[in-house]
């Protein structure tokens, strides 16, 4: 049976109009279940009995389980369990302009980045809608809060589940769904090229960051193996055609690694390739894990680099840490746990 979490206002509305009722039921039962959060058709008081009859028989409200919460300081991080037993993580950070939620997209990733937990677990299959807008309501009520932000940038690559994202950020950033603007959802993307051109296309006006992590080919490719792919120019070329087109500013995140790709040759090759483009550089301090042999780079380290990029007129922030008693890198939660640590 489909979950009643995987459809989009415009889906419901297609749905009624084939039953011969008319659209606007769909923004009522909309309202009922995130407005008022009401996950039984049962009690949808403004709705006819034959309705709601119709509405168990075609669709559930399932659920997924919060099986592990780890808490640090301004962090919490989620392991779930989902229907079929394949577990997946999500991170709520507080910063001072609200609570931002990264969640997974996939259980699993195929993009084998070097530095990432989660890419060393292959990727098992595509999340659906429902499993990410669950993610989203489960820690809603699990803290009693409501999320400003949503981050896609947790276990998987967005753009290699691209139907079920979009799907996702129509049912968010619709007003009588989670209503969250468009401005308050990024989608992170390791670089496939051909999907960032589709985006254009789907002219979504949410943000868009890069995962770059490296300045030349060479050591790119090193990192992450998407770059052989889709190359550095190439990657580039999308992005430029992306600010062409929609006007807004991209988002280049850049893990520190020490002695990998925070030298000073490193920052002065970022410098000059992003030169001129409308950008700002997230550099983020790595999370060390057991599993992977990389260092994190020293804060000094990544000082320099910051004043290098900033000398050359790059926008540049450094991101605060998070969450280093909680396994805040990406996909660490989910392996310990298997492997009962
Ligand atoms: S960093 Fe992102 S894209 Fe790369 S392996 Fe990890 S989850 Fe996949």
């Amino acid at each position: 049976m489909t979950s009643i979490y995987s459809l989009t206002k415009e889906d419901l509305e297609n749905y009624f109009v084939n039953l011969g009722e008319k659209k606007f039921k769909a923004t009522q039962i909309y309202e009922w279940i995130y407005r008022k959060r009401v996950n039984d058709f049962s009690l949808m008081s403004n709705i006819k009995k034959e309705i709601l009859e119709r509405l168990k028989k075609d669709f559930k409200f399932d659920d997924i389980k919060i099986i592990s919460k780890k808490e640090d300081v301004d962090v919490k991080k989620y392991l779930f369990e989902l229907n079929d037993k394949n577990k997946i993580e999500a991170v709520l950070m507080n910063h001072n302009y609200g609570n931002s939620l990264c969640i997974s997209t996939q259980v699993g990733c195929n993009m084998a980045c070097s530095f990432c937990e989660s890419g060393r677990l292959k990727k098992v299959r595509n999340l659906n809608a429902n499993e990410m807008i669950l993610q989203v309501l489960k820690i809603e009520q699990n803290l009693n809060i409501k999320i400003s932000h949503i981050v896609l940038m947790g276990i998987g690559e967005p753009f290699d589940n691209y139907d079920n994202v979009i799907k996702f950020i129509n049912i968010i950033n619709d007003p009588y769904g989670i209503a969250l603007g468009s401005r308050h959802i990024t989608v992170s993307t390791s670089g496939l090229v051909p999907k960032i051109l589709q985006f254009i296309k789907d002219g979504k006006q949410v943000n868009l960051a890069i995962s770059l992590h490296a300045p030349n080919d060479e050591l790119r490719s090193k990192i992450m193996p998407v770059n052989k792919a889709y190359n550095i120019d190439k990657l580039i070329k999308a992005v430029k055609e992306y600010i062409y087109n929609t006007n807004r500013r991209v988002t280049f995140e850049y893990i520190m690694l020490k002695n990998v790709n925070d030298t000073y040759e490193c920052a002065l090759q970022l410098s000059k390739l992003l030169k001129g483009i409308n950008c700002y550089v997230n550099l983020i301090p790595y999370n060390e894990t057991t599993h992977i042999e990389y260092k994190k780079s020293s804060k000094e380290k990544i000082m320099r680099f910051y004043d290098i990029l900033k000398k050359n007129k790059i926008n540049v922030t450094i991101r605060r840490e998070f969450g280093r008693k909680v396994n805040a890198a990406c996909g660490q939660l989910r392996s310990n746990y298997e492997e009962g640590l």
